[in-house]
């Protein structure tokens, strides 16, 4: 899907670090040995198709306010293809980022629309529920 316009990666890394990558043995909450310091793949062109294929929905989703862009909130928007969970992924270093009132508001939103919402930090998961309730989800 194309980037929304207006919006890119620019220097936002925070898929090539809060993601676990089955495909080259990635953990969650690493940050890829190819990227580099202060923004991009050093790998860009050969990157495996995985990192080719991935979007988060702040960056293909008017929906997704402007402001809740991943490099500054700390918290990557995506759907889960296995499970069709909305997840809201966090640094395993800052499990509680989905928890600052502009993210907060929009994963509320997303559950009060009937999606099955989910924050993630590393092996940790809440569920958050339509009534503003969180708990610890399996
Ligand atoms: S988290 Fe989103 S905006 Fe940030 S680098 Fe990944 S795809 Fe781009
Ligand atoms: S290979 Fe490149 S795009 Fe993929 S996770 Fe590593 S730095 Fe990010």
């Amino acid at each position: 899907m194309p980037a929304t316009p207006g919006r890119s990666c620019g220097s936002c890394t925070l898929c090539c670090q809060v993601l676990e990558i089955d495909e080259f043995d990635k953990p969650a909450g690493q940050l890829c040995g190819d990227c580099r310091l202060g923004g991009g793949c050093k790998i860009y062109k050969k990157r495996p198709e995985v990192c080719r294929d991935f979007e988060c929905e702040w960056l293909t989703e008017r929906d997704v306010a402007v402001v809740l862009n991943p490099h500054r909130t700390g918290v990557l928007f995506m759907i889960d293809a296995d499970s069709d969970e909305y997840l809201a992924v966090c640094d395993p270093k800052k499990p509680h980022v989905w928890r600052q009132p502009l993210v907060f508001r929009h994963l509320l939103a997303k559950a009060k629309a009937g999606h099955v919402v989910v924050a993630k930090a590393g092996t940790f998961a809440w569920r958050v529920y339509p009534n503003g309730e969180s708990a610890p989800w399996a």
